[in-house]
């Protein structure tokens, strides 16, 4: 766990266009933040230079304390959750949740079985751990992304448009497991999304980005509430 501090951090493309213009933002540490905007915003290209996908033109990234703009994107210890959730077809549900575990070294095979138990356990896939992502719904394999995300003990999570392949009804019970999670494990959050509702119901703050500017950064209920 660790604050996200983002000090004047400017990415300019090749023809001299600002994707993101001189943006400040602190997500402190715990604090689950929401990045709302138009298409075309900078939305993603900010998550992505949190990451490390993404070079930083200017500015400063710093998390729990250090700079890490030179720092390759493992070395962040953040775990990054798609839209596409790409799991491993061949792999079940266990060694997916898995799969970053056996990428560390150090860690045992008890150790790999206690972590992987505890976020199935609390992801609701205790039962499904022996299936193949093939044999499961899509709100499940959603869980099963989400799974691999929270089961090394990382600086901060980050969402791009995490739920938006999924129908009304799970992108409904999704929001709020997200939230149970993320409040449980306390874990900072940077949280992008198209939808007013998530934005609203999950975001201890909102920061809203137009044309690479940060225009405004409030609370769901200051948002809501001005004219
Ligand atoms: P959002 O996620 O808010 O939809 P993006 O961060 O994907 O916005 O894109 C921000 C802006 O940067 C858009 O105008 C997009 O066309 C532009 N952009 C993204 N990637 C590149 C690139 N590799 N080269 C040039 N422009 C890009
Ligand atoms: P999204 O809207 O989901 O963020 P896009 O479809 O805008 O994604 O972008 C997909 C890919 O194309 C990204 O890698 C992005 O960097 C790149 N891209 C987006 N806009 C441009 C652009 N104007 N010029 C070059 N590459 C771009």
């Amino acid at each position: 766990m660790a604050a996200i501090e983002m000090r004047n951090i400017v990415k300019e493309y090749g023809d001299g266009f600002k994707a993101v213009n001189d943006v400040s933002l602190h997500v402190a540490d715990g604090e689950f933040m929401i990045l709302v905007g138009p298409s075309g915003c900078g939305k993603s290209t900010l998550l992505r230079m949190i990451v490390g996908l993404e070079d930083i033109t200017s500015g400063d990234m710093v998390i729990g304390g250090d700079r890490v703009n030179d720092k390759a994107p493992r070395d962040r210890n953040l775990s990054m959750v798609f839209q596409n959730y790409a799991l491993y077809p061949h792999l079940t549900v266990f060694e997916n949740i898995a799969f970053p575990l056996r990428l560390m070294k150090g860690v045992g095979e008890d150790e790999i079985r206690r972590r992987v138990t505890e976020a199935a356990s609390m992801l609701e896939l205790t039962e499904h751990l022996d299936r193949k992502p093939a044999n499961l719904s899509g709100g499940q394999r959603q869980r099963v992304a989400m799974g691999r995300a929270i089961v090394r003990n990382v600086n901060a999570f980050l969402f791009d448009e995490p739920l938006s392949n999924l129908d009304a009804k799970l992108r409904g019970q999704m929001r709020t497991e997200i939230s149970r999670m993320q409040r449980r494990l306390g874990t900072t959050t940077v949280y992008v999304t198209h939808d007013q509702t998530e934005a609203m119901t999950l975001g201890d703050r909102v920061a809203v980005l137009r044309r690479g500017l940060l225009q405004q950064v409030a609370s769901p209920r200051e948002l809501y509430e001005q004219p």
